[in-house]
């Protein structure tokens, strides 16, 4: 039994080939948008349609099989790195995205100054920044 399969048994989803699909793709390219989901598992397996990967999407994303992140004015992305609340940077010029770990091993980003009466269970933190791609370009104009 694949990893997936198993990520898959424990939250009591069904083994399909489109689900192990869009993990599959999601493992090799992290951070990508819907459209690219798509097109990654179409690639693999053609008759799958545009709505099945969406519901897939859902399904793993309410399971927590899959990570969800929208910075601000971006397209929502996807990753199978679950669990973590590892951070994000991102390039304000192309959109690319990379991870970015707590500094020390745990998440004292979670333990908030104030929490209000609020059980904290997830730090949303993104970096923005260029890319280094972005900055060795000279500036179109
Ligand atoms: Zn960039
Ligand atoms: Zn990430």
């Amino acid at each position: 039994m694949s990893d997936f399969e198993a990520r898959l048994r424990a939250v009591s989803l069904r083994v399909t080939r489109p689900r192990l699909a869009v993990l599959a793709a999601l493992r090799e390219h992290p951070h990508v948008d819907t459209e690219t989901v798509i097109a990654l598992v179409r690639a693999e397996l053609p008759t799958v349609s545009h709505q099945a990967v969406y519901d897939v999407l859902k399904a793993l994303t309410e399971t927590g099989l899959v990570r969800r992140i929208q910075p601000a004015g971006a397209l929502a992305r996807y990753e199978t790195r679950v669990g973590d609340n590892h951070h994000h940077v991102v390039c304000r010029s192309c959109g690319a995205i990379a991870d970015v770990d707590c500094a020390v091993g745990h998440a004292p980003c979670l333990t908030a100054s104030g929490d209000h009466g609020f059980v904290i269970d997830e730090a949303e933190v993104v970096y923005w920044g260029t890319c280094p791609g972005c900055a060795a370009e000279p500036i179109q104009r």
